[in-house]
């Protein structure tokens, strides 16, 4: 079954209205290969949302980057998946190591997200991936395994969800996993999905790489077998985001 090429691009808590505007106007500018070639999806802030999706090309999307794990109400702070359908956004990125570390996110809590979401409507980039420490034990596959179960767990239908595989130790680096290293998590990650999900979603599923991905490292990530694109953090601020959607083709 053919995948799609995605590329996410994660802006993070980055940007002011002035240089928002101008990433926008420079993506509306490049040449990208088309939209049954590649699936793009950037992320802004949640103040710039509205603005980047009314400015955006049409051939590209948004996601938030984090909703609340349950229908809104008292949960000051929170932007609940009732609102980013009401305002259609249609993606939101959940599970990112920077909320599951620096905001005590638990493997539970994020399926409990992942399956909230999907039952609002949204679409998901579900994100997991291990420490350094997890790694150098040996631990990789279990944590990531972990992480993974906690959404198969809570979820039956796997269309509207992006597994992103994001090894803490790589993200915001500049120490990105080596081709090998990514094709054989997901790998694993894909037989994972077939023994405990089933043989079509671990087909379908797209599984993306991010970690320092840039545009002199993302052609040979690209051209591995099971790495089906990538979610990008700081050169999705650059104008090298546009090489890095280049390499679907
Ligand atoms: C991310 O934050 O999802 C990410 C992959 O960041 P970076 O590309 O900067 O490593």
């Amino acid at each position: 079954m053919a995948r799609k090429f995605f590329v996410g691009g994660n802006w993070k808590c980055n940007g002011t209205l002035d240089e928002v505007k101008k990433i926008v106007s420079i993506l509306n500018e490049a040449e990208v290969p088309p939209e049954d070639v590649v699936e793009v999806v950037v992320s802004p802030p949640f103040v710039f949302l509205p603005l980047v999706k009314s400015l955006l090309r049409s051939d590209f999307s948004v996601a938030a980057q984090n909703c609340w794990v349950r229908r809104g109400g008292a949960f000051t702070g929170e932007i609940s998946a009732e609102m980013l359908i009401n305002s259609n956004i249609p993606w939101v990125i959940v599970g990112h190591s920077e909320r599951r570390l620096l905001l005590n996110e638990s493997n539970e809590f994020v399926g409990d997200k992942v399956a909230y979401a999907l039952l609002q409507g949204l679409k998901v980039i579900a994100c997991v991936g291990e420490t350094l420490e997890q790694r150098e034990s040996g631990s990789t596959m279990n944590v990531v395994a972990a992480q993974t179960k906690a959404i198969a767990d809570r979820v039956s239908h796997w269309e509207n969800v992006v597994l992103a595989y994001e090894p803490v130790w790589a993200i915001g680096t500049g120490k990105v996993a080596t081709p090998a290293q990514a094709q054989e998590v997901h790998s694993e990650l894909r037989k994972w999905l077939h023994d405990n999900v089933g043989p079509e979603v671990a087909a379908s599923v797209r599984i993306i790489y991010g970690g320092s991905v840039n545009g002199a490292n993302c052609e040979e990530q690209a051209a591995q077998p099971d790495v089906d694109g990538f979610l990008v953090g700081g050169a999705s601020l650059k104008p090298e985001f546009i090489d890095i959607i280049k390499s679907a083709t």
